[in-house]
């Protein structure tokens, strides 16, 4: 099996602890607004069901948040759909794949949309904020300012995994994906 596992239950500690930024950013919002737009619940939801959330826990997750602000019957109607069919069992039924560092980086956020990659996106105030929130201080932070000013984001991400473990990532984060599964093997190690 490619990618580590996890269930519901401890879906907010793995988050805290095993999310690059760019998902911890969306986990964030959805928690907080209740919403997320289209892209971040592509970019998310592609993302959950890669580390192995299964579908009945992913409509289980979705709908109690977006129940708190659409109501359970808009979602079963607007947007139970959309998950089942990243799980491919509607439309094509295509198995949808999580989405690469490369094309969250390539994507381009508009106003009120989370998804996309916080070493491109965010402000550097915001980003020295979201670095601090996990736990990266002192010259880590600078040193991964840097990365982003010569905007090699993936590096930047590769130097805050590496702060957040307090160990190397020798081949680089690529996937948001690989970066859950090599925290988890260090985690569980
Ligand atoms: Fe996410 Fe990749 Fe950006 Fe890291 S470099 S925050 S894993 S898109």
């Amino acid at each position: 099996k490619e990618f580590a596992q996890i269930s519901l239950k401890d879906i907010d500690d793995v988050a805290k602890s095993s999310f690059p930024l760019c998902m911890r950013h969306l986990f964030e919002k959805l928690r907080e607004d209740h919403h997320l737009k289209h892209g971040g619940r592509m970019q998310l939801g592609l993302f959950l069901k890669g580390v192995g959330l299964k579908l009945d826990d992913a409509l289980a997750f979705w709908k109690a948040e977006f129940s708190r602000k659409v109501g359970a019957e808009r979602f079963d109607k607007e947007y139970s759909y959309g998950i089942r069919h990243n799980y491919g069992r509607e439309g094509k039924r295509t198995d949808y794949t999580p989405y690469s560092c490369q094309k969250i980086i390539s994507s381009t956020p508009g106003v009120g949309d989370h998804h996309g990659c916080p070493y491109r996106n965010f402000s550097e105030e915001n980003l020295r904020a979201a670095l601090n929130k996990m736990g990266v201080t002192g010259r880590a932070v600078g040193d991964v300012m840097d990365k982003v000013r010569n905007r090699h984001y993936q590096l930047a991400c590769t130097l805050t995994f590496e702060a957040v473990h307090g160990s190397s990532c020798d081949a680089g984060i690529n996937h948001p994906n690989q970066y859950f599964s090599d925290s988890q093997k260090i985690m569980q190690s």
